[in-house]
């Protein structure tokens, strides 16, 4: 009984939370339901219930790509938290992100990567260790978002085999959040 239990739930998995694997490009490796079980996420946004995220995983984007990541909205300045334990990997900036953070969970297996950052926690750096709900900085329009639509850009990804924190296969991490964003440190008083 018990193992059937299961098959039910992995056929859940897969069939109705994660996205179709017809719709990744090169979507060879292991399946996401032998990686997801036991990934469970906070809400990278304080205040953020999981029911409040908005579905904008298949969201259109130019030139007939689709958005692959999450948009949190939240007024500018909300603290962004860490979706999961693990440590940094690289904290900077780019065009289209602007100020962003990328990350791990404790095995290595996922890349999160945060973007559109106001300003970053004091004192980042790559390596340093994290819990679920340290915060890392504050909703902001950094980047490519639009200066009136504050939001944290989260995106899932599996990490690629060699190791590098780009490339890696993007995940729709709604159906993953299961803590409320919450913050760890008096936010605040840590700037
Ligand atoms: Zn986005």
């Amino acid at each position: 009984m018990r193992s059937w239990t299961g098959i039910f739930l992995v056929c859940v998995l897969s069939a109705c939370l994660a996205p179709s694997p017809s719709t990744w490009p090169g979507a060879a490796g292991p399946s996401v339901s032998q990686l997801v079980p036991g990934l469970a996420l906070m809400v990278p946004v304080a205040g953020v219930l999981p029911e409040q995220v908005p579905d904008n995983f298949y969201a259109p984007r130019g030139g007939g790509r689709i958005h692959e990541a999450t948009d949190i909205p939240a007024p500018r300045g909300t603290p962004v938290v860490s979706a999961d334990d693990g440590h940094l990997l690289r904290i900077g900036r780019n065009r289209h992100g602007g100020n962003i953070i990328y990350a791990t969970d404790p095995s290595g297996r996922f890349i999160y990567y945060y973007a559109h950052l106001e300003a970053f926690a004091a004192g980042l750096t790559p390596g340093q260790p994290v819990r679920r709900g340290d915060v890392l900085g504050t909703v902001g329009t950094t980047g490519n978002a639009s200066a009136g639509h504050p939001h944290l850009h989260f995106q899932l990804m599996l990490r690629p085999s060699d190791g590098s924190i780009h490339g890696g296969r993007p995940l729709d991490a709604r159906p993953y959040f299961v803590y409320p964003g919450r913050a760890n440190q008096a936010w605040a008083s840590i700037w």
